[in-house]
C-alpha cells in the first residue's frame, strides 16, 4: 500500500503542483490518476519514488516512510514507464530492459537471459533483441519501456501516460496486453492518464484530480460512473456521456445492452 498524507509540492518558482493531497493506493490493483494536463499527475507520481522531492507531508510505502529511505535504491525499486519510452537511444532494446539489474550488479549473462523472458511476457519478439529503439515502432518502444520497468521485479510500477503517444488501434492493443499481465504479476500500478476511458477500462481504482492534486472523486470505475460526486465529475466523465447511456433490449428473450447508437454492448447474465 502507498500512502500520501497532506502532501503538497511547491516548485522552486513559486508553482504550487500539488496541495495537500490525501491518498491511499491499494497494493495489487490499478489505481489511475486521471486528471486535465496541469493537474499535478506526474507531480504526484514523481513523489512516490523521489524523482520530485515532496515540500510537506508524508508518502509511506507498506508503512515506511519513503523520505527515510535512500533515492537511488528507492528509485530503481520502483518500476516507471514514462509517455515516450525513455530508452536510450544508443543501447539495443536488451540493453535498455536490463539497465537496473545491471546497475545492481546483475552479472550480464544473467540479465540478458532474464531481459529475453520479459521480452516474451510484454509480447515482444526475440528477434528485436539487437535493434535500437529507433528501429522499433511507437508500440515496440513502450512494450520495451513496461520490460525495462519490470526488470528489477518491482512490486511497484509507475505509468505516467504509457500509452499516450501511440496511435488507437496500439493503444487498445497495449491496454489489453497490460491487464493481461496486470492478472499474471498483481503489481500495485498507478497509472497515469488524461484519457477517462482508459482510466474506466482499466483501473480499479479511479482517482479524479482537479488542480492542485484536489482529489475531485475517488472509487471504482462504477461509483463514479453511477455517483458523480460533484458537477467537476460529471462534466469531467461526461464528454462522452452520450455514448455511455446503455439501456436493455430484450432480444429473443436475452437482455441486452445497447448503447444509444443502437450498438449491442454486452449481454445481461440471467
Ligand atoms: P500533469 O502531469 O497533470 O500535467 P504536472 O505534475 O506535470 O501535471 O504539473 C502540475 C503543475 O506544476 C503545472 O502547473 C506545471 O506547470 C507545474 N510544474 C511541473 N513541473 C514543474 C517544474 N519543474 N517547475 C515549475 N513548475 C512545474
Ligand atoms: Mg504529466
Amino acid at each position: 500500500m502507498i500512502e500520501l498524507r497532506s502532501v503538497t509540492k511547491t516548485y522552486p518558482d513559486g508553482t504550487t503542483a500539488v496541495d495537500d493531497l490525501d491518498l491511499v493506493i491499494r497494493a495489487r490493483e490499478i489505481t489511475a490518476l486521471v486528471g486535465s494536463s496541469g493537474s499535478g499527475k506526474t507531480t504526484v507520481l514523481r513523489m512516490i519514488n523521489r524523482m520530485v522531492e515532496r515540500t510537506a507531508g508524508v508518502i509511506e510505502i507498506d508503512g515506511s516512510d519513503v523520505s527515510t529511505m535512500d533515492p537511488v535504491k528507492l528509485r530503481r525499486s520502483i518500476g516507471y514507464v514514462m509517455q515516450s519510452s525513455g530508452l536510450l537511444p544508443h543501447r539495443s532494446t536488451l540493453e535498455n530492459i536490463a539497465t537496473v539489474p545491471r546497475l545492481n550488479g546483475q552479472h550480464k549473462s544473467l540479465a540478458r537471459t532474464r531481459a529475453l523472458e520479459l521480452m516474451d511476457t510484454v509480447g515482444l519478439d526475440r528477434n528485436l533483441a539487437d535493434r535500437y529503439p529507433r528501429q522499433l515502432s511507437g508500440g515496440q518502444q513502450q512494450r520495451a519501456g513496461v520490460a525495462r520497468a519490470l526488470a528489477s521485479d518491482p512490486n511497484i510500477l509507475l505509468m505516467d501516460e504509457p500509452f499516450g503517444a501511440v496511435d488507437p488501434i496500439v493503444r487498445a492493443e497495449l491496454q489489453r496486453e497490460l491487464a493481461r499481465l496486470q492478472q499474471e504479476l498483481g503489481k500495485t500500478i498507478v497509472f497515469v492518464t488524461h484519457d477517462v476511458d482508459e482510466a474506466f477500462l482499466l483501473a480499479d481504482q479511479v482517482v479524479i484530480l482537479e488542480e492542485r492534486g484536489r482529489v475531485a472523486q475517488s472509487g471504482s470505475p462504477m461509483d463514479i460512473l453511477a455517483n458523480p460526486a460533484s458537477d467537476f465529475v460529471a462534466n469531467f466523465i461526461g464528454a462522452d456521456r452520450g455514448r455511455r447511456q446503455l439501456h436493455i433490449e430484450n432480444v429473443d428473450g436475452t437482455r441486452v445492452l445497447v448503447d444509444v447508437t443502437g450498438r449491442p454492448a454486452g449481454v445481461l447474465s440471467k
